[in-house]
Order: C-alpha cells, then structure tokens, then sequence
C-alpha cells in the first residue's frame, strides 16, 4: 500500500526543521510523497497575524522546488472556513487513490496539544498520526493519551512517534532574526530566504 506523508502547519515561514523532520519521517515510514499543506487561519494560532497565506505557498514552493519527494498543496488557504486537520485529511481521503494510507506529520509539541484539536478520535481513525520528536519537549505518557484517545489509539501514536533528527530551529525564531537584522543563512533554504527578502518579510514582530 502507498503511504502519503500530509504535513500541516502555518510554515510562517518554512524553514529546515520542517524539511530534515518531514524527509526523515518519510523514510521511516517509507512514504513515497510528503505533501507541505500550509494552513490559513490556524485554529492554535488564531490571534496571531500570519504571513499571507499566498506568501507562505510561495515559500514552501520556493523551498522544494525541483525535489520531487514534495508537493505543496494549498486546499487549507481556499478553504473559508477553519483549517481543522481532520476536515483536511476527508478531503485527501477522497481525492487520493483508494489504496493509500494517509499519515499526517507532527512535532512533539503538536502531539503533546493533541486533546485539544477538533474531534481528536476521529482524527486518529481517520489517518496515521506520525510524529517527530522537537527539542525540549517530552512524549505524552500512555496515561495522557488515554484521557481522550482510545487504548488502542493511544497504542498506534506510540508506535508512530519516529526517530528523526532533533533539529532545535523554529519560525518564531527566524522571523525574531529577521526583525532584529540577523542572519537568517541556513536556517532556511537559500530560495527561502531570497523570497522573504525580496518580499520584506518579518521586518516587525
Ligand atoms: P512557530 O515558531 O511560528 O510556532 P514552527 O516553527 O513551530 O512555528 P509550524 O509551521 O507551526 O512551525 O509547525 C508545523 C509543524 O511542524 C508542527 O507540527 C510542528 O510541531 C512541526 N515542527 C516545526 N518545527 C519543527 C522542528 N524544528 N522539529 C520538529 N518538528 C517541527
């Protein structure tokens, strides 16, 4: 069965932690695509201003551009209502072939905010939730997971946290660097890095 690794999130922007987690992921699962989802409004993050969604496509097409191991898909930013994972994962369950699994992409610190997402259960029937480890952060126990997952749900996310480079970058940092005039050089990919300069990105917090 094909495996198709779906990777959500606000890429505000895009950097190499996404792209070192997502490929290792990927081959720890043995996916044969990883599709970069960027969000529109985040339900996490709705205070926050984002970067135009269109924006943030662009920088993940910049980002993977020529690297046929990714798509960029931008179904969330034409959605008008919120970007809740699950809504997003039906709709890759109907367009996607049959026969694939759809695994969906997490950091540590997404798992561990797990109980909070919308309809948490049927996301966990509905895809494979795969996650990476992040810097700092700790895996749930067993116990935790079980307050809102079924044993055996709590069971398959267990077995899908993957070994993957702990890489300590993070957007929230970069757009910090690129406010206050510092190097933003290999953090993010060099494609990366010319679109948020020519765009005049992250010039004020
Ligand atoms: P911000 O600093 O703005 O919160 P971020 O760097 O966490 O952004 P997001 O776009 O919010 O990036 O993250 C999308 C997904 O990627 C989330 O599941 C997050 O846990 C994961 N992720 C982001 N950076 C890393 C990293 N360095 N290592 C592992 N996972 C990461």
């Amino acid at each position: 069965m094909k495996r198709v690794l779906l990777f959500g999130g606000s890429f505000d922007p895009i950097h190499h932690g996404h792209l070192i987690v997502a490929r290792a992921a990927a081959e720890a699962i043995d996916a044969d695509r990883v599709v970069l989802i960027p969000s529109a409004a985040p339900p996490h993050k709705q205070n926050a201003s984002l970067a135009p969604a269109a924006v943030r496509v662009e920088l993940c097409r910049a980002a993977v551009a020529g690297d046929p191991l990714f798509d960029v898909n931008d179904w969330e930013t034409r959605q008008t209502g919120p970007n809740y994972t699950l809504l997003t994962v039906r709709h890759f369950r109907d367009v996607l072939p049959r026969r694939s699994e759809i695994c969906w992409l997490v950091g540590m610190d997404s798992l561990v905010e797990l109980h909070t997402w919308y309809h948490a259960r049927e996301l966990a029937d509905a895809c494979t939730l795969v996650t990476v480890g992040r810097p700092g952060v700790e895996p749930p126990d067993r116990q935790t997971l079980e307050s809102f997952l079924t044993r055996e749900q709590a069971d398959r996310v267990l077995a899908h946290i993957v070994q993957s480079p702990l890489i300590e970058i993070s957007a929230t940092d970069i757009r910090a660097r690129v406010a206050g005039g510092r190097s933003i050089r290999y953090l993010v990919p060099d494609a990366v890095a010319a679109v948020i300069k020519n765009r005049n990105l992250y010039r004020t917090l």
